[in-house]
């Protein structure tokens, strides 16, 4: 968690189901069409929104409107790096496990390379 935020945490997001701790404010500029999305104002300001991590992250702007997502805070975004990497490796270790399963079957079928080598021997 960023201590950055810890002078304004008692702050909570704007949306009126949502009750998280807000970590992103977004101001609608109307003279530009723009929905500014970015670090946690220390003002509220009219026409500003606080928003979760979830909301800023899904947060949509209305059709027509330009977002701009300001300095996203590194910190943020690394969960969800995580959550990739390790949806990579569980489908790495799903994949390992078949081609395992394999090279017991062929570790056990070595006392049957008899048969193999009587095949070979067949050719010749
Ligand atoms: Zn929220």
């Amino acid at each position: 968690m960023s201590t950055s935020f810890a002078n304004v945490g008692s702050r909570r997001c704007s949306k009126p189901s949502c009750s998280k701790r807000a970590v992103a404010t977004l101001t609608y500029v109307y003279a530009d069409s723009t929905a500014v999305l970015g670090p946690l104002a220390t003002f509220a300001e009219p026409h500003c929104y606080d928003l979760c991590e979830d909301h800023a992250t899904r947060m949509t702007a209305p059709r027509g409107w330009d977002v701009v997502r300001l300095a996203p805070d590194p910190e943020a975004l690394k969960p969800s790096v995580d959550d990739i990497e390790a949806l990579a490796n569980a489908v790495r270790e799903i994949g390992r496990i078949e081609p395992a399963d394999e090279m017991v079957e062929v570790n056990r079928r070595g006392h049957l390379r008899v048969l193999k080598d009587s095949g070979q021997n067949s050719i010749e």
